[in-house]
């Protein structure tokens, strides 16, 4: 696998320092500013956090029993890229994505594999970490694991009892969602239509079919810790709610995750925090929208998924946060290898503009990015994150950085190549050296189709002995040759040079 050396985070630093973007565009009548799709109101609402200058940010993370799979990467990159853009913006980010590392699952896997569940866990957040790294996250702020917020768990839990907002049965503790009068807010749908949708409840000791588990005991052999109700565990949504407060406070500005969240994680979450304090828990609540293949959504259950590491073995890994910005976040995806295919062409296309440009100002210093593009990315990007329209921005700017590089006009290569690298820094894209990057998808590309470099090389050779010997018909025939194994080639002054498709 190939790892992508990460950004750092002075980049972000840096460029908040050197351009005030924040400020771009205020002098602008039609200037918006940031806008973003609450589910909460379910409207795209103007962002203003709650103190200026600064975003906190709660994002639920993975449970970790197993890889991550591509539906976690769709999630995992729609926030990644959130933050990026908070960032570009100027604001001081502070970004928190858990570890659920206490779950039935867990537990299940521990005991088949006669191992313990921190065994497990530590696994796959190894493993989640080396996922990250290849998708090139920015790193959280804070990555808080259940199983060490115990205490702040059963804190939240005696406080919602103090409120009558529990009840205990037999050692587990139940959340009456009947008394939390904004239960359903977030899902907007009010209790009797909750209940009615509700599977058939077995467990009759709750109140309501909704009730959900604050606190569970443990049975025998399961992972137990001691409280005011006996030996146990705590039940899934708490942890959410302890950790978000602990490091965020409460209110927070953003709250986030897959939409298959919404109900009923979030809604539990909301319940219990705002709850347990009289506080809004979060003002802006965002959803990335369902991954998809053949139309079903993919789940690992239904067995239709690849995890993240089978694709990134395959393929850049950029390529795959290439094909989740096409699609906006919200909109279902389906997803497909083809697309996949067609994402790492284009990647491919932005890394190869970029060493043309490189090559065409060597030794011309650095210079400021055009201001113009930056202002017209802040204004496709404010409108809700639409990555598709932003991407769309980029390419139209390879297109005419590549005319300007045809025509031999390098006087302003510099600042428009600048903006583009800003632009898709605040994407997470191209944060690899595009020598390398384009040399590494060729070795990849030739070593698939079963070719050799020496040969695609001899052939090229042979038809420039051709050329020279003005026997074109032959010439002819090797690139068309060359060009049926999807080898492109291009006849420059200092020489033949060729690219992959
Ligand atoms: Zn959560």
């Amino acid at each position: 696998m190939i790892f992508c050396s990460i950004s750092q985070e002075h980049d972000a630093v840096f460029l908040a320092k050197s351009w005030p973007i924040r400020k771009m565009g205020e002098n602008n009548p039609f200037f918006m500013g940031l806008q973003i799709y609450n589910t909460l109101s379910a409207s795209k609402e103007e962002f203003v956090p709650l103190n200026p200058g600064e975003v906190r940010i709660y994002v639920c993370g993975v449970t970790v029993y197993d890889s991550s799979h591509v539906g976690h990467a769709r999630a995992l990159l729609t926030f990644g890229v959130v933050y990026r853009y908070l960032k570009f913006l100027g604001y001081q980010v502070t970004f928190v994505r858990n570890f659920t590392d206490l779950d039935d699952k867990i537990i299940d896997r521990a005991s088949r594999e006669h191992t313990t569940c921190d065994a497990i866990s530590a696994r796959y957040i190894d493993e989640f970490n080396r996922d990250s790294k290849a998708l090139g996250l920015l790193a959280p702020a804070h990555e808080p694991k259940a199983t060490e917020h115990i205490p702040e768990i059963i804190a939240l839990i005696r406080r919602l009892e103090e409120k009558g907002m529990a009840y205990q049965v037999d050692g587990d503790v139940f959340f009456p969602v009947q008394s939390f009068p904004g239960y359903g807010k977030l899902s907007r749908r009010n209790l009797e239509e909750l209940e009615a949708g509700a599977r058939i409840e077995i467990d009759e000791r709750k109140k309501s079919p909704l009730d959900f588990a604050l606190w569970k005991a443990s049975k025998e052999g399961e992972p137990w810790w001691e409280s005011p109700w006996g030996k146990g565990r705590p039940g899934w949504h708490v942890e959410c709610s302890a950790m978000s407060t602990k490091y965020l406070g409460q209110p927070f500005d953003i709250h986030g995750g897959g939409l298959d969240l919404v109900f009923p994680h979030h809604e539990n979450e909301i319940a219990q925090s705002e709850g347990a304090f009289g506080r809004t828990l979060a003002r802006y609540w965002m959803h990335n929208g369902f991954l998809n293949l053949n139309k079903e959504k993919m789940s690992k259950s239904s067995g239709n998924i690849f995890t993240i590491r089978e694709i990134t073995a395959e393929r850049e890994a950029e390529a795959l946060r290439h094909y989740f910005l096409l699609s906006h976040y919200r909109s279902p995806l389906d997803f497909s290898n083809q697309g996949l295919d067609e994402a790492e062409r284009s990647i491919g296309r932005i890394y190869e503009t970029m060493v043309r440009v490189e090559q065409a100002t060597a030794g011309a210093g650095s210079a400021m990015p055009d201001s113009a593009l930056l202002e017209a990315f802040r204004r496709e990007m404010d409108d809700d994150f639409n990555t598709p329209r932003a991407i769309a921005l980029i390419f139209e700017e390879v297109r005419s950085l590549n005319r300007l590089l045809d025509d031999g006009r390098t006087e302003r290569l510099g600042g428009r190549a600048a903006a583009l690298k800003v632009m898709a820094e605040a994407l997470g894209l191209l944060h690899r050296s595009p020598q390398l990057f384009v040399e590494s998808r060729r070795e990849r590309w030739i070593k698939k189709q079963g070719l050799s470099e020496a040969g695609i090389k001899e052939l090229i050779a042979r038809r420039d002995r051709a050329r020279r010997e003005k026997r074109f018909e032959e010439a002819d025939r090797v690139r068309e040759e060359l060009k049926e194994m999807g080898i492109a080639l291009e006849d420059t002054p200092g020489g033949t040079v060729w690219k992959v498709r």
